[in-house]
C-alpha cells in the first residue's frame, strides 16, 4: 500500500492500490471469520467511539461489530441523553471525549466536513473514521460496495454502473463514484429527475440521464439510492408513486440491463418508491451481501488505521 492511512475522511483521491489493498484486507477477515473465528485480537487494549449524530441502523452496528470482532472496547456515545442536548459545542464535546484516550472516532454526522474538522482539531493522536457526513462522503460504504461488485464483477475496466435516484444529495454516490473511477470502471451513469441530480461539473467521466429506462440499458451494477427528504431544503419531487413509476427499479426494467447484473442499495429501502420488493428480495439482488460486506469492510479500515 502506498501510503499509511491516519484518518479516513473520503475515497476522493484515494488511488486503486490503497482501494484495492483495503479490499484484499477485508477479503481476508471475511475468510477467516468464514472458517468460524470470532474474534481476532488484533485491536485488544484500544478503545473506539461510535459518535453518531445522524441515525443509523447498518453502519453503527457493524462499525460495532468490527471493532469487537478485532477486539476493541467500543463505547456507543448517546447523543440523546449527551450534554451535546444541552448545547455543548462539538469542539468540547470531542476534547472531552480526547480526554479519554480513545483511539478512534467514529463519526456521523448531518453537516458535510465534520470528520474533517475534528481532524483539524484534535489534540491527541485518535483517528478519525468518516461513517457518513452530510452529502459529502461515506468511504466505508464505497468501499463495500466495490468489493461487493468486486466479488462478482472483478473486471471493472468491463463494466456500467447505473446510480440512481437521489444523487444530489447522496455521499453514497459520492463515495462510491469515487472508488469506481479509481478502479477504473468503463462507464458511471447518474440517473434521476433534474432536480435530483447534481452539477455535471462535480462529477467529471460520468454521464447524466434523467430517463431511467434509457439509463439502465445494458448496465451491469444498478445502485438504486433513497430519496433523502432530511437533506432536501424544499419538496424537489412529484408524488412517490409518480417517482415509482419512472425511477422505481422494477423487474420490467431490470431486463433493459446486462443479463445477470447486480442491484445494489445502500439501505435504508423504501419499497415500491425506489425500488419493488420483488427486486430488493430477487436473485439478482446483492442488498444483503452488502451488509455482510460492510463489517468486514469496517474491520479491514479499523485494522488499517489502528493496528501497530
Ligand atoms: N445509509 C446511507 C447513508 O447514511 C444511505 C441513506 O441513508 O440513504 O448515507
Amino acid at each position: 500500500m502506498s501510503t499509511h492511512l491516519r484518518h479516513l475522511i473520503t475515497l476522493q483521491n484515494m488511488d486503486a492500490s490503497t482501494i484495492q489493498h483495503l479490499l484484499n484486507r477485508a477479503e481476508s477477515l471475511r475468510e477467516a471469520c468464514a472458517h468460524g473465528t470470532r474474534r481476532i485480537e488484533l485491536l485488544r487494549g484500544r478503545t473506539v467511539l461510535n459518535l453518531f449524530f445522524e441515525p443509523s441502523t447498518r453502519t453503527r452496528t457493524s462499525f460495532e461489530l468490527a471493532a469487537r470482532r478485532l477486539g476493541a472496547d467500543v463505547v456507543n456515545f448517546d447523543i440523546a441523553g449527551s450534554s451535546t442536548s444541552k448545547g455543548e459545542t462539538l469542539l468540547d464535546t470531542l476534547h472531552t471525549l480526547e480526554a479519554m484516550h480513545l483511539d478512534a472516532l467514529i463519526v456521523r454526522h448531518r453537516e458535510s466536513g465534520t470528520p474533517e474538522f475534528l481532524v483539524h482539531h484534535a489534540a491527541s493522536a485518535v483517528c478519525v473514521v468518516n461513517a457518513g457526513d452530510g452529502n459529502h462522503a461515506h468511504p466505508t460504504q464505497g468501499l463495500l460496495d466495490a468489493l461487493t461488485i468486486r466479488q462478482h464483477r472483478p473486471n471493472f475496466n468491463l463494466l456500467t454502473v447505473t446510480i440512481c435516484g437521489d444523487v444530489l444529495h447522496s455521499r453514497v454516490a459520492r463515495s462510491d463514484v469515487h472508488a469506481l473511477q479509481a478502479l477504473g470502471a468503463r462507464a458511471i451513469r447518474l440517473c434521476g429527475p433534474r432536480a435530483l441530480l447534481p452539477d455535471p461539473s462535480e462529477f467529471p467521466g460520468c454521464t447524466l440521464h434523467e430517463d431511467f429506462d434509457d439509463a439502465v440499458e445494458g448496465s451491469d451494477v444498478i445502485i438504486m439510492l433513497r430519496l433523502q427528504k432530511e437533506r432536501m431544503i424544499a419538496t424537489l419531487l412529484p408524488d412517490e408513486a409518480a417517482y415509482f413509476e419512472r425511477y422505481g427499479l422494477t423487474q420490467e426494467r431490470l431486463r433493459r440491463s446486462a443479463s445477470g447484473a447486480l442491484v445494489l442499495h445502500p439501505g435504508p429501502i423504501n419499497r415500491g418508491i425506489e425500488i419493488a420488493s420483488e427486486v430488493a428480495d430477487g436473485t439478482q439482488s446483492r442488498i444483503l451481501e452488502q451488509v455482510a460486506n460492510g463489517v468486514f469492510v469496517r474491520m479491514a479500515v479499523l485494522a488499517e488505521l489502528l493496528a501497530r
